[in-house]
């Protein structure tokens, strides 16, 4: 009853990475994707991650004009990018991980 078509170690280094691009400190994630996902799993894989790193931050500017980074899971802001890359490592790691995967599963599911 395996239903998961990545294991746990490759969906934990993909998260690892999606992380560090959120945060600004990881630019060639295609490249490091190409590496960690099987070959029938790249396009998608790389998809998957694009769309999930477009919605969990955005940007805005403080009462004193500052940039704030917000997590759009919890809707938290911080005001660098080291403490936004702490918090989506420390409380969202797992809510990351579960995402990429049903996520991947899904788009499986309706392309093949
Ligand atoms: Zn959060």
């Amino acid at each position: 009853m395996n239903s998961s078509p990545l294991n746990r170690n490759i969906v934990n280094r993909i998260t690892t990475l999606l992380i560090k691009y959120v945060a600004g400190f990881q630019n060639n994630y295609q490249e490091e994707l190409r590496r960690i996902l099987p070959p029938s799993l790249v396009d998608l894989g790389i998809l998957v991650f694009e769309n999930i790193a477009g919605t969990i931050v955005s940007r805005t500017r403080s009462d004193s004009g500052s940039i704030e980074y917000v997590c759009r899971i919890c809707e938290k802001k911080f005001c660098s990018r080291k403490g936004l890359y702490l918090h989506m490592r420390r409380i969202h790691f797992e809510d990351l991980s579960d995402l990429y995967m049903s996520e991947l599963r899904r788009l499986l599911e309706e392309y093949y």
